[in-house]
């Protein structure tokens, strides 16, 4: 097929290989990219389904797909769901034999697979180049694919120094079109993943990082915070949930509890040996294991579609971080819950922390995000906005998380704002938010004396409330752009023209309460189940025990068989011919041949047992 294909066949590709009916929101313009040979640069959040962006056109074009991804425990899983849909491809990492690796190679040099996988370790390997390049001779390697990218950049969270490989890769094939994808954000990791591919004129793609299914809240954390994260997993005992703690210590003991309340759970940190963590983590894949009770260490790459939940036990570091592991819920595009639990002794545990490092850079970085997520668990105002605001994306109020669905009762700020803004006018040149905070306390920091600022007239005009006030009080100004923080990392204060309506009086400064006493009652139609009948659900719970079995014999995850989505549609539309079994979303003629027999058979009986039609 040549490379430039149209619509009508790229739809027909993804129902066939993949049994999608349709691209989802900015899939298709990549892959368009791909198949002309452009550099591409696909900026997309988990769960948005970048994988496709380069498998599909790997297919169409001639040769096969170089893709470097960072976890070896993944690869495996990636493989297996495309060999699963028919589509070929394998892996080159450190966990194969000598004679696994020959086979393997051999088979590539025949040009019978369209997508190779490679770990960041592998491109360093002797010889590997060399094997490279007779690929390239030989068979031709159609494009690079350098998945989870921002492992390139030293300013990402997950640096891996072998990604750097890939300059030198780029001067040998500099014919080979790269397509990078992250779904790691901020503009300097997204300048960096470009410089450092050496890429010129890369078609860049950069989507909403808005996930409509995602419900976000946050709740005091205080005494009974493991009752209310039992209740929160009992409202779903089918669903998988991941709940991230701080240390090694809380997850053991959190995990430990479940299991004795009949919650089978598993732990992962850091801590434990090597081939424990990737036993937990294959039996939560397989949901042979309910609950993951995981530190940070546990999930980058996790391609778990199903999971339903995603606890925060303990005060996240970053938002960026949050954001990442909240995003491990609900990637099948279903309803799912992300929770933090949060108090100030979280708060003041973090900035003890920042207390003993000593680099200085370190330590505003670390200060700066620390307020970020603060402003994220104060904020009376739309969490969704709040955490896109970081990512630079401005949206309408999401109307479904904590504080859209309970907005808390306004109070008039604004004699308060007043103040705050008044203390940023005095000064003659720009500070951040807590030495503002100090002269309008009256401290008398280093700073304070420094700079004199005591003897201004707004020094101590603030005593009456304490420093958490100003902050949340400075932070609202800030994210009801009252107010405009600079975007550095020691970011300082400047006044718009909003702050001098409110400094003027023309303009009164309301907002909602800043206490957090709430545990939302989130309506009837945000229930996660997806409202299926009666009939329907006791289908799908019977759907789901035969893919498990199927999945064991296969030794596959059982969502590589099929997603819950497919599973619901199967129990509510209930196909009885295979050709009805093909409009199943997920259903394409591979699966069609291997499974619609075991499931059009067990959808059969069971309507049979219940007189359904
Ligand atoms: P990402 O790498 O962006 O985090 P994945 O590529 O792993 O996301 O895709 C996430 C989920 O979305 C997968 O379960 C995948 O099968 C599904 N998916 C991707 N594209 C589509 C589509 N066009 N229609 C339906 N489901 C899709
Ligand atoms: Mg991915
Ligand atoms: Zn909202």
């Amino acid at each position: 097929m040549s490379s430039i294909a149209s619509t009508q066949q790229l739809e027909e590709k993804l129902k066939n290989h993949f049994g999608f009916t349709s691209f989802r929101a900015g899939q298709k313009e990549v892959i368009e990219d791909v198949l002309k040979g452009e550099h591409t640069f696909v900026l997309m959040p988990t769960g948005g389904g970048k994988s496709l962006c380069y498998q599909l056109p790997a297919l169409l074009k001639s040769g096969m797909a170089l893709v470097i991804s960072p976890l070896i425990a993944l690869m495996k899983d990636q493989v297996d769901a495309l060999l699963e849909n028919g589509i070929k491809a394998t892996y080159l990492n450190s966990s194969l034999s000598v004679d696994q690796l020959r086979e393997r190679e051999k088979q590539i040099l025949k040009g019978e697979i369209k997508l190779l996988y490679v770990s960041p370790e592998k491109l360093l390997s002797e010889g590997f180049l060399g094997f490279l390049k007779r690929i390239d001779e030989e068979i031709r390697i159609s494009f690079f694919v350098i998945d989870e990218a921002h492992c390139i950049s030293e300013w990402g969270h997950d640096f891996r120094p072998e990604y750097r490989q890939m300059k030198q890769i780029r001067e040998i094939f500099p014919h080979i079109n790269c397509v990078a994808l992250t779904a790691t954000a901020t503009h300097r990791v997204r300048q960096d993943i470009i410089n450092q591919l050496h890429v010129q004129k890369p078609k860049v793609h950069i989507h909403s990082f808005h996930r409509h299914n995602l419900f976000y809240e946050v709740r005091q954390k205080t005494k009974n915070c493991f009752s209310e994260v039992l209740a929160l997993i009992e409202e779903d005992t089918e669903s998988s949930s991941i709940i991230y703690c701080q240390s090694r210590k809380s997850v053991e003991s959190v995990s430990a509890k479940l299991n004795s309340y009949g919650i089978k759970s598993l732990p992962y940190h850091a801590g434990l040996d090597g081939k424990i963590r990737e036993y937990n983590q294959e039996q939560f894949i397989k949901d042979n294991a309910q609950v993951m009770v995981a530190t940070i260490a546990f999930g980058m790459g996790i391609n778990k579609p199903d999971v339903r939940l995603v606890v925060h036990y303990d005060l996240p570091k970053n938002l960026e971080g949050y954001y990442q592991e909240s995003g491990r819920a609900g990637r099948d595009g279903e309803k799912a819950k992300c929770i933090l639990f949060f108090n100030y002794g979280d708060k003041a545990k973090i900035e003890h922390l920042i207390g003993q490092k000593t680099d200085t850079q370190e330590i505003q970085i670390a200060k700066k995000q620390l307020a970020q997520v603060i402003s994220y668990a104060e904020t009376p105002l739309c969490r969704t906005q709040n955490i896109l605001s970081y990512f630079g994306e401005q949206t309408d109020k999401c109307g479904h998380c904590d504080n859209c669905l309970n907005p808390r009762p306004l109070t008039n700020q604004t004699l308060n704002a007043q103040k705050f803004l008044s203390c940023v006018a005095r000064l003659s040149i720009s500070f951040g938010l807590t030495h503002i905070v100090n002269i309008l306390l009256g401290e008398r920091t280093d700073k304070v004396k420094k700079y004199k600022h005591f003897e201004l007239s707004t020094f101590g005009i603030g005593k009456d409330k304490d420093a958490d006030f100003w902050k949340w009080l400075g932070r609202s100004l800030i994210q009801a752009n009252a107010l405009q923080e600079t975007e550095d990392i020691y970011a300082v204060l400047k006044l718009n023209p909003l702050s001098a309506q409110i400094l003027k009086g023309q303009q009164e400064f309301c907002i909602p309460e800043r206490v957090i006493l709430f545990k939302p009652k989130a309506p009837e139609e945000n229930k996660i189940s997806g409202g299926l009948d009666e009939f329907s659900e006791g289908l799908f719970q019977r759907l789901r025990k035969l893919r498990k079995q199927l999945a064991d014999k296969a030794m596959v995850p059982p969502y590589i068989i099929f997603s819950d989505l497919a599973l619901k549609a199967m129990a509510v539309s209930r196909p009885k011919t295979q050709r009805q079994f093909l409009n199943i979303p997920g259903v394409g003629e591979k699966k069609l041949k291997e499974f619609s027999e075991a499931f059009l058979s067990q959808i059969q009986s069971y309507c049979l047992e219940y007189d359904l039609d």
